[in-house]
């Protein structure tokens, strides 16, 4: 069980708190005490175009690519959601397979006012190689010896031939399979939420951000940090942690839990509302990545994520179910 911590805005740092101030000026929801409509939810089918994210490369894959399994289950999800909440603009980031950088997408979700940001992503692993003998094939070689003594003395060459294995090689499927969600940490870590360490789960850096060429230590970042651990945070986790409930019920696979990152996930943190990211399933995991190709699973996953926002939706939008909620949420954190 863990409990938020009231955050507290007397930080030391001086230039911190002038441009939290500075995007105070622009976010007047932050100390509002009326329940926050949702207007606007922005759903971001991960990567696209020449960033194709994970691909599947197992020996029996599909050799499918993330970015159509994301843009896929994504467009599912927004006619789901268009259907559920006909009063709430769902405006998903690309419907095509072209590329947007995360800084695009981020600005893109914050143009569009977005109340909510829901990434679609699908997990990639480093997978082992192993081989096995598919034939033989004769190969030649030689042998070197000497004859003869003195200035007689000659090298003579002994031609053979042995039988050597022909090996193909190929790479083994995880069988890490099932659904988690990614939220952005709280600037203060709060040790209790269990809080995803590199190769935690096996995920690699496909999703990281670590070409966005972010300054953790510049002002902006710290201000807008700041601005996330008080605001967006704890309804980051607890659509997150909605999401994970559905996901489980609706489709029967393993649920790996809601997991937090204090870096790598920049277009979370650039987004200036509560965001999530979904990872949806393992394209490296044979059953997964056929579940996620298939008309089936791309409708049950867009279904159950619709569910979770639905409930979000009235949890945020009735104060008092939200208080209780939360504590449920709180409860059930470990
Ligand atoms: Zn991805």
């Amino acid at each position: 069980m863990f409990e938020l911590k009231k955050s507290n805005l007397f930080i030391p740092f001086k230039t911190v708190l002038l441009s939290f101030t500075f995007l105070l000026f622009f976010n007047t929801n932050i100390f509002s005490q009326t329940p926050h409509k949702i207007k606007t939810i922005i759903i971001d089918p991960g990567h696209g175009g020449q960033d194709h994210g994970a691909h599947g490369e197992y020996e029996g894959t599909l050799g499918s690519y993330e970015k159509n399994i994301t843009l896929a289950i994504s467009m599912k999800l927004v006619a789901d959601l268009k259907k559920a909440m006909p009063d709430v603009n769902i405006i998903p980031t690309r419907t095509t397979d072209v590329y947007m950088s995360v800084h695009e997408k981020a600005q893109f979700a914050n143009e569009y006012h977005g109340d909510l940001f829901v990434c679609i992503h699908a997990d990639a692993v480093t997978l082992k190689t192993a081989s096995r003998i598919v034939g033989y094939k004769t190969e030649v070689y030689h042998t070197v010896h000497y004859v003869g003594k003195g200035k007689s003395r000659k090298k003579v060459y002994t031609k053979h031939t042995r039988r050597v294995p022909i090996r193909h090689y190929y790479k083994i499927p995880t069988s890490r399979k099932g659904t988690s969600t990614l939220i952005l940490a709280a600037r203060q870590t709060n040790d209790k939420i269990k809080a995803l360490e590199e190769g935690d789960l096996g995920f690699n850096t496909e999703d990281d951000d670590s070409t966005a060429n972010i300054n953790y230590d510049s002002p902006e970042y710290k201000a807008s940090a700041l601005l996330y651990s008080q605001n967006y945070f704890r309804k980051s986790y607890q659509l997150a942690s909605l999401v994970q409930e559905e996901v489980a019920d609706e489709t029967g696979r393993p649920n790996l839990g809601v997991w937090q990152r204090q870096k790598g996930l920049w277009v979370l943190h650039a987004t200036q509302m509560p965001a999530v990211l979904i990872e949806t399933g393992f394209v490296a995991n044979y059953d997964d990545e056929r579940y996620l190709n298939s008309e089936k699973g791309q409708e049950e996953i867009a279904q159950a994520i619709t569910d979770a926002l639905v409930k979000y939706r009235k949890m945020v939008e009735t104060p008092k179910t939200l208080a209780n909620t939360a504590k449920d949420n709180n409860n059930t954190a470990n």
